[in-house]
């Protein structure tokens, strides 16, 4: 589904990304694990082209993105749902026009349509009673899975998360990381930056493991985090478990 060959990204004479290889397959579930500052939320944006890479090639679904105009490329981005740390929510909107405002502006979905697929994702996350609340009033675990549903609402063929659960309250990470959970369940496609070991551990089919501007590891769960191969993987285990 999504092809990275040769991924460089440099921010002026700071090569963050250098020679990256990968290729997530449909239904995969990837965790991005390393430390902080290396390039891991970079990454994840030069595979929806948030981010141009300095060099090499990213191939979604087929199309090699690089040299496509930047109306393509939005046609792309809208396969790719993407959900970060901070939860960006339309604060004077409420939650239902939050999720339903892209399938209605973008893909002209008839309003009452709209509402239908917005109330049934508002379900899935377990949020439907809040439907016509302001995203002021939820707590961060709330708003979270309301920009979750939002980016489904696009029908996304990928999710991309880049640390959903960093900014919640500890009390509020496993109520986003079910929801997550059952995403892949359904056989959703995700890449996921994550601390949250457990869920990589859990959930993930491939970890890569991010240092030194490249993937280092490109393991199974149950194999990095028994057997990680480079001294580098095995110092971050070491700190974080
Ligand atoms: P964290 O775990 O803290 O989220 P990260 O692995 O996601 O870190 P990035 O945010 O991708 O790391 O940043 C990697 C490096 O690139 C950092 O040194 C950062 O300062 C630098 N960087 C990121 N975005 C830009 C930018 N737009 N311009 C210049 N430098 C940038
Ligand atoms: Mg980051």
């Amino acid at each position: 589904m999504i092809d990275i060959q040769h991924l460089t990204k440099k921010f002026g004479k700071h090569t963050i990304l250098k020679d990256i290889n990968g290729t997530v397959k449909k239904g995969q579930v990837i965790c991005i694990i390393g430390p902080s500052g290396v390039g891991k939320s970079t990454f994840l944006r030069c595979l929806n082209h948030l981010e141009t890479p300095t060099d090499g090639t990213v191939v979604f679904e087929g199309k090699k993105m690089e040299g496509l105009s930047e109306k393509e490329i939005q046609k792309i981005r809208e396969k790719m749902g993407m959900v970060f740390q901070s939860f960006n929510l339309f604060p004077n909107k409420t939650v239902l026009q939050n999720v339903k405002l892209a399938p209605e502006k973008v893909k002209k979905m008839p309003d009452e349509k709209a509402n239908q697929l917005a109330h049934k994702l508002l379900k899935d996350v377990g949020l439907d009673e809040k439907a016509d609340a302001y995203p002021a009033s939820l707590s961060g675990g709330q708003q979270q899975r309301v920009a979750i549903a939002r980016a489904l609402a696009m029908t996304p063929d990928v999710m991309l998360f880049d640390e959903p659960t960093s900014a919640l309250d500890p009390e509020m990470v496993g109520e986003v990381l079910k929801v997550m959970q059952h995403l892949a369940d359904q056989g959703m496609t995700m890449v996921v930056v994550t601390h949250e070991m457990g869920f990589a551990k859990n959930v993930a089919d491939q970890i890569w493991f991010m240092a030194d501007s490249g993937i280092q590891e490109k393991a199974a769960p149950s194999e990095f985090f028994s057997n990680p191969q480079t001294d580098r993987a095995k110092e971050f285990l070491h700190k974080i478990l």
